[in-house]
């Protein structure tokens, strides 16, 4: 049997493209029978990086306000972790330590969303797959992931095969993918930052958890933790599937989840 685990992705209207209060999510969660969630809204991000997609470092303190007033309405009922989803590229170092200085965060989240200039999961910049050499496209996001957990800013690594959302695939059997990706898995296991197993893609045309198999098995055997999230952009997909990124991961021989308080980890075994 599987138990409910935290759920430690989720957003809110500050980035502009997700509804619901903290409140409605803490009480979505409530409703699906959680003892914690990490609310990791889309931080904000210096020189107005992809501004439009996430909120403005004046909201900071209305983020945080509004979550303590939800922690302190939920207490003895559902945990509620203070978190953000950042966004990693090379350059925005020094202001992710800035960030992580800001409060006292549970966890922070590295997410890689971007290649370059290429928004890559922006459905309006989805196009560039069409044209795109899809195999250096994978190459080089999880070159990107690589350096997101090798900065060890992070201690969860979000959704780490987003490149594949829309359903563009390398060749099948590609060796420079299969590496890149093995790579990553190394300086990941290096620096002892977690995965995130994502239900999000189910969500999208994809049609598939974050990370996909392959990785999972890869990850598992070398001992690499995870932390589950759904990504959600709405209180009703608080917890999607999560027995399915359960199943996954125990399929490969993992048992237990990671949680984190203060920015420490700590293992919860996910079977009762
Ligand atoms: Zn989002
Ligand atoms: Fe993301
Ligand atoms: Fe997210
Ligand atoms: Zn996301």
């Amino acid at each position: 049997m599987l138990k409910k685990i935290p759920d430690y992705h989720m957003h809110t209207p500050r980035c502009n493209h997700a509804t619901g209060t903290i409140i409605e999510y803490a009480q979505a969660a409530v409703d699906a029978g959680l003892t914690e969630i990490g609310m990791s809204d889309h931080s904000p991000m210096p020189n107005g990086f992809d501004k439009a997609w996430r909120m403005d470092e004046s909201e900071l303190d209305s983020f945080l306000e509004e979550l303590e007033t939800a922690q302190t309405q939920f207490q003895g009922q559902l945990e509620i972790k203070a978190a953000l989803e950042v966004d990693y590229y090379v350059g925005a170092e020094d202001y992710i330590q800035y960030l992580a200085k800001y409060y006292d965060w549970d966890y922070l989240m590295g997410s890689v969303h971007f290649i370059g200039d290429w928004g890559f999961d922006n459905p309006d910049e989805a196009s560039r797959f069409e044209t795109c050499d899809i195999e250096k496209a994978y190459c080089d996001y999880f070159k990107l992931v690589e350096l997101s957990a090798a900065s060890g800013l992070f201690d969860i690594i979000g959704h780490p095969d987003l490149i594949k959302k829309f359903g563009y695939r390398p060749p099948q059997g590609s060796k420079a993918v299969f590496e890149a990706e093995n790579t990553m898995l190394q300086a990941v296991k290096k620096v002892d930052v977690a995965l995130e197993i994502s239900s999000a893609g189910l969500r999208k045309p994809v049609g598939e958890i974050y990370p996909h198999e392959s990785i999972v098995e890869r990850a598992v055997k070398l001992n690499i933790p995870f932390a589950y999230g759904s990504d959600a952009h709405s209180p009703n997909e608080v917890g999607h599937a999560m027995a399915e990124c359960l199943n996954l991961l125990h399929k490969y021989g993992a048992t237990q989840i990671s949680t984190f308080e203060k920015r420490q980890r700590h293992m919860l075994s996910f079977l009762s």
